[in-house]
């Protein structure tokens, strides 16, 4: 089951009507097919009108990466942890000499 900020940011996605399904997969990070059951109803965030915070953290939008998140960004200070080698991830495959 996607997680209530993930679904809502897809809501979003396909209510802005600028990206395609995959696009929106892509950057929200989800396959295709969550996206596919958000857009035809399957997927509901499930939170009354009233109550849109439902007891649920508060989630912003990342300046970084431009998510939803609850701040600070996971996602960026994990791009930028992996960045620094901290991980030993060359960033690109080496090349034979
Ligand atoms: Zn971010």
């Amino acid at each position: 089951m996607l997680p209530y900020p993930v679904v809502s940011e897809i809501e979003d996605l396909l209510g802005e009507g600028r990206l395609s399904r995959r696009a929106i997969a892509r950057q929200v990070g989800v396959s295709r097919w969550a996206v596919d059951a958000v857009a035809t109803g399957v997927r509901r965030s499930g939170v009354a009108d009233g109550d849109p915070d439902g007891g649920q953290p508060v989630y912003l939008r990342c300046p970084g990466c431009g998510m939803r998140v609850e701040l600070p960004c996971v996602y960026c200070r994990t791009v930028a942890y992996v960045s620094r080698g901290r991980l030993g991830v060359a960033p690109r495959a080496r090349r034979a000499a």
